[in-house]
């Protein structure tokens, strides 16, 4: 990010005589979740950019001075805020006039990353609280999601005050779909035999077992760069799926299996993807795949998980 700062400002000297585009309101989003949230407000009203390519991992995207053009020429630059996208922040102070901008992890209680029982540590140390970070994954509590969605709605109809109702109306119906969902999560939980998720990948879900009284083991805290867990953290997690005789071990999108099949099979149990909506495959970013869709799909997992 930083080597390419002095690109990005001759670009954007070079983009201060492009005229403005007069498509009526448009949006930048840095990745899935914000893409997702401003189009489900917009609808057909305005444009929304995603500049992480669909199937890309989220958490290295470094912009490009296109994406820098992009940000300085839009109404609204709607963004995560955590540590995957700081980049955001670093182009916005860098503009004269800086579009209005709103970060996902501003509307919510923001956690710290845990460092749960037998997890990997990023360099093989136990680390100090203060050294933690605060876990970015705000939207995979669908609770979240809809306060998300309520002051986004808010911040765009501030922004173009003559599409208020449509604006208003998409986000009511959006808001009503997620908390369908909040309610499925809920019983499902409330009526289930189990209590605890296992998770042989990286953890951004967080918010969403807080958010149903979930307990649960992992192999890497939040987002830390995957590598190879160690021996150590396998046989760890091998003997709490043993020990709690899991109908499944479970793993993230765009993710590694290998872990969680090894795994699942020292344990005797299957392997399951549960989808925390970093971003989306290029096939389902075309078909228009949406949050209440993508985390609708997990219901069927947390179902086979916890019973
Ligand atoms: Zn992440």
């Amino acid at each position: 990010m930083r080597k390419l700062l002095p690109v990005i400002l001759v670009f954007l000297a070079v983009s201060c005589a492009a005229e403005e585009s007069s498509e009526g309101f448009s949006v930048v989003a840095s990745d899935f979740p914000s893409y997702d949230a401003a189009r489900a407000i917009l609808g057909g009203k305005g444009g929304v950019t995603m500049l992480l390519p669909p199937g890309t991992e989220s958490h290295s995207y470094d912009p490009n001075p296109r994406d820098m053009i992009k940000i300085a020429e839009c109404d609204l630059v709607v963004y995560t805020g955590g540590a995957s996208d700081e980049w955001v922040r670093t182009i916005l102070s860098s503009l004269d006039s800086p579009p209005a901008s709103f970060a996902l992890t501003d509307q919510v209680q923001l956690l710290w990353e845990e460092q749960k029982e037998g997890m990997e540590t990023e360099d093989g140390h136990q680390h100090d609280h203060s050294e933690h970070e605060i876990d970015e994954h705000v939207w995979t509590s669908p609770v979240n999601e809809a306060v998300i969605i309520r002051n986004l709605s808010d911040v765009i109809v501030s922004l173009d005050p003559m599409n208020e109702d449509i604006y208003r109306s998409n986000a009511e119906e959006y808001i009503a779909r997620i908390m369908e969902l909040d309610a499925e999560f809920r019983s499902i939980v409330e009526n289930s035999e189990r209590n605890t998720l296992i998770f042989a990948s990286r953890f951004p879900l967080l918010y969403f077992v807080r958010e149903y009284g979930l307990d649960y083991y992992a192999a890497f805290p939040g987002c830390a760069e995957e590598s190879e867990p160690s021996a150590r953290t396998v046989a760890f997690l091998i003997d709490k799926a043993k020990e709690l005789e899991v109908p499944c071990i479970l793993t993230i999108e765009l993710s590694s299996e290998l872990i969680a099949r090894t795994i699942a099979e020292e344990a005797g149990c299957d392997v399951r993807v549960f989808n925390t909506l970093h971003n989306v495959t290029a096939s389902d970013f075309r078909s228009g795949k949406d949050y209440p869709e993508l985390m609708g799909e997990n219901i069927e997992v947390l179902k086979e998980a916890l019973n």
